[in-house]
């Protein structure tokens, strides 16, 4: 028993998660006392913290942050003109319900990780703290619309050591990458994250790691997770993997895809209805025409590195254009397929999948705006998009889908246009964020299109 699991309720599921981890046995290999990470990840979508012994970790545990430190963009430094500077303070506020342990890396001690909210030193949000600006749009579906929903995160990623041909697919390519993929499913399964499948991908020495559904916080928690979770793994096995969205020109990209329904407070899906275009209700097409509307100002968060925009292109299975597509895997938001054999129940199943994002955008952001879009095209009222029913044809029948950006820059500058995305974010954290991504634009610009896959092949 320790601090933590004597000062909660009985009743509460935090204390039994607590105990179950005080009283996990150690590592066999590890004579070691267990640690804590207390993690936040910011606008580089790294996972940073600071860690204690797990023994010392009790409910009311906060630690240090520095505001300054959301100026650290993907190359790794504090970038000049933003408006946090060497004063100030806040705190990492743990939030239990997002504890998880890792174990199962080889060489690597088992470790305990939570998420932390930010807030100041009185204990309020931090005006800048990306995983408020999810728990607030979710909250806000929630009061003003009656409506929740439960996500999933679908990683793909390379594994940058690897030789050989790689067949897509292929058994072959799955049995190259054992036992690192065993290892990832059960480690991924220890911790909680429920792995549904593991599997090569279409691409050079590509994978894919996809996990159930759960609310959007936990979602996007483990989201964070599942990739330090595979770095953790690739490493310890003297290999790397990496999830930057094209890891060399012409390769396949690696996309993060976020798959989500809408329920009602109930957990009933408001999502089917079988009578109109794409089985879509009326408030399922108002919630995909706010992603859609606002997808372009959306995608300097949701595509954020300067390679991104080598991802979304035509032909590449990733976003082509900014549209809402039926089972069409070149569609900003897809309506996904359902399982009907044997008489499944398509309503339940019925959801979009978000296929523009990336590595580089912070999953707690990337789900905030995909929820505050989709909120936004609810307030007003919007129609339901035109939705894509076959092949893409951008010569002829599609040539007039919007664009996305074409580029960082372009993007930024589309952003900055946009009243409404821009208004979901506090000026400060905006600033921020424009900042770290001109300078970032700005370095890699001058490079080769080689060299700047290779500097976020390296980062990610
Ligand atoms: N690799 C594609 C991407 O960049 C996705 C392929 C697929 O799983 O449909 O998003
Ligand atoms: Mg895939």
């Amino acid at each position: 028993m320790t601090m933590i699991a004597n000062s909660v309720g009985a009743a509460d599921p935090t204390q039994t998660r607590m105990e179950e981890m005080n009283d996990a046995p150690s590592h066999p290999a590890a004579d070691v006392d267990e640690l804590v990470f207390i993690a936040t990840t910011d606008i580089a979508a790294r996972t940073k913290g600071r860690s204690m012994r797990l023994a010392d970790f009790e409910e009311s545990t906060s630690l240090g942050w520095v505001p300054a430190n959301l100026g650290i963009g993907s190359l790794g430094h504090i970038v000049d003109d933003i408006p946090y500077g060497s004063t100030g303070d806040l705190r990492l506020k743990p939030d239990l319900a997002s504890l998880a342990r890792l174990d199962g890396i080889p060489g690597r001690p088992p470790l305990s990780i939570v998420f932390a909210d930010l807030v100041n030193t009185d204990g309020t949000p931090w005006e800048s703290c990306p995983r408020t600006f999810l728990r607030d749009a979710v909250e806000q579906l929630r009061t003003e619309f009656g409506l929740t929903t439960r996500c999933s995160f679908e990683h793909e990623f390379v594994d940058r050591t690897a030789k050989g041909d790689h067949h897509p697919f292929s058994l072959q390519a799955f049995r190259r990458a054992e036992p690192i993929g065993s290892k990832l499913m059960t480690v991924l399964s220890r911790a909680g994250l429920e792995p549904e499948t593991w599997l090569p991908e279409y691409g050079r020495h590509q994978y894919e790691i996809t996990v159930a559904p759960a609310d959007p916080v936990t979602a996007a928690d483990r989201a964070i997770l599942v990739r330090d979770i595979v770095y953790d793994l690739f490493d310890a096995h003297g290999r790397e993997a990496s999830f930057a969205p094209v890891v060399a020109p012409g390769e396949a990209g690696n996309g993060v895809h976020v798959h989500f329904g809408l329920d009602d407070k109930d957990g009933n899906t408001v999502i089917y209805d079988p009578s109109r275009p794409g089985r879509l209700s009326k408030l399922a097409g108002s919630f995909a025409a706010g992603i859609i509307k606002y997808g372009p100002a959306m995608a300097a968060l949701f595509a954020p590195l300067a390679t991104s925009y080598q991802r979304l292109a035509p032909h590449n299975w990733s976003t082509a254009r900014a549209f809402l597509g039926l089972q069409n895997r070149e569609a900003l938001l897809r309506i996904c397929p359902t399982n009907e054999i044997d008489g499944r129940d398509p309503s339940r199943q019925l959801h979009f999948e978000f296929r523009g994002g990336d590595i580089g955008a912070n999953p707690w952001i990337l789900l905030g705006l995909i929820l505050r879009a989709g909120a936004q095209g609810l307030r007003d009222e919007l129609e339901t998009p035109e939705i894509v029913v076959g092949e893409l044809d951008l010569d002829d029948k599609h040539a007039h889908l919007p664009k996305l950006p074409r580029n960082l820059e372009e993007a930024l500058a589309v952003l900055k246009d946009d009243e409404v995305v821009s208004g979901w974010f506090s000026p400060a954290f905006l600033a921020t964020y424009e900042a770290i991504k001109h300078d970032e634009f700005a370095s890699v610009q001058a490079r080769s299109l080689a060299e700047q896959c290779e500097v976020y092949a390296r980062v990610y």
